[in-house]
This record gives C-alpha cells, structure tokens and sequence, in this order.
C-alpha cells in the first residue's frame, strides 16, 4: 500500500493544501495529513482548530487521516507506515527550500521518497502566511480557504 505523509503547518490549511491533496489521492492509496507542532513556531491557531478543520474537509474520504506530530518528520514516517513524503512546489524558493530537505531526509532513511506536486496554477500564489495576514486584518479569508475553514477571532 502507497502511504504518503504530507506535513506542514497548516495554520491554517487553505485550497493550495487542498488542491495537493486531492491531486495526491490520485497517486498514493492514504494520505496522512501530519501537522506539525513546534512549540518553538508560534501558530495563530491551536493544533485542535487546524486538525478540526482538515477533519471536517475529509468527512466523507477514508483515505485521508490527520495527525498532529511533533520531532523529526522522518521518525513519524515510519511510525505511520509511510513510504512517501509529500509536499507541493509552488515556486523556485520552495524548490531551494524542499531540496535540501529533502536530501537531508534521503541521507537519513533511504527507503522514504519524498514526491513534489506543482501547484495547481489557480493556487500557486496562496501561503497560510498571507492568508494569516488577510484573517488578522479583518479581510475576505474565504476566498482562499476551504470552507470548513471558520474563524472566530475575539
Ligand atoms: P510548512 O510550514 O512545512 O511550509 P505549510 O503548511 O506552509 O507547511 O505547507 C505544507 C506543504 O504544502 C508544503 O509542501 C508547501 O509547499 C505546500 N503548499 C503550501 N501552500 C501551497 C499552495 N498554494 N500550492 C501548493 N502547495 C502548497
């Protein structure tokens, strides 16, 4: 079975995750969303909010699962079963980025592939960062989240 991981922050997840996932499901049997939790990395929202809302998204696909982790993403891997990294490229600075990490992780278990996805070109221009801004200042986020994507900001 074709099991891949795909970990970020997903703070919070918006249509480019999205569009990576559904593309993924085409390729791998299970997709495993995993949401990093770095207590050193300050979220806008709190790893219960992010998991709900990807959760939600899924209700009706048994092929994804959600998890929220902590430590090395290559150590989760294996306790997951997942022979496959993913992650979505949007431009050359993601590219430079994912590069290095990516030969990092091969160094490390040689057996984990780590697979890019392009952005669909509707959605290569959305981060979690902007739309973190967008939410923050009172703008429209809805344009670029999923809809079970609800914040209420007190
Ligand atoms: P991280 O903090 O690990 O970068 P993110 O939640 O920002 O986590 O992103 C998780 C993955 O989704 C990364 O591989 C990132 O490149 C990808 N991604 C984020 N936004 C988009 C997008 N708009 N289109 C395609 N891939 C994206």
């Amino acid at each position: 079975m074709k099991i891949a991981l795909f970990p970020g922050s997903f703070d919070p997840i918006t249509k480019g995750h999205f569009d990576i996932i559904t593309k993924g499901l085409r390729i791998f049997d299970k997709i495993v969303v995993a949401i990093g939790h770095n207590t050193n990395k300050k979220s806008l929202f709190s790893v219960e909010e992010r998991k709900k809302w990807i959760e939600d998204l899924f209700i009706n696909e048994p092929r994804v699962e959600i998890v929220a982790y902590t430590g090395l993403t290559i150590e989760f891997c294996k306790k997951v079963n997942a022979n496959f990294i993913l992650r979505g490229l949007r431009t050359s600075v993601d590219f430079d980025y994912e590069q290095s990490i990516a030969y990092a992780n091969k160094e490390l278990v040689s057996t984990i592939e780590t697979v890019f996805l392009l952005s669909s070109p509707a959605y290569f221009n959305i981060s979690s960062t902007i739309v973190r801004d967008i939410i923050v200042n009172g703008g429209e986020y809805q344009k670029f989240v999923p809809d079970t994507v609800v914040i209420n900001l007190e």
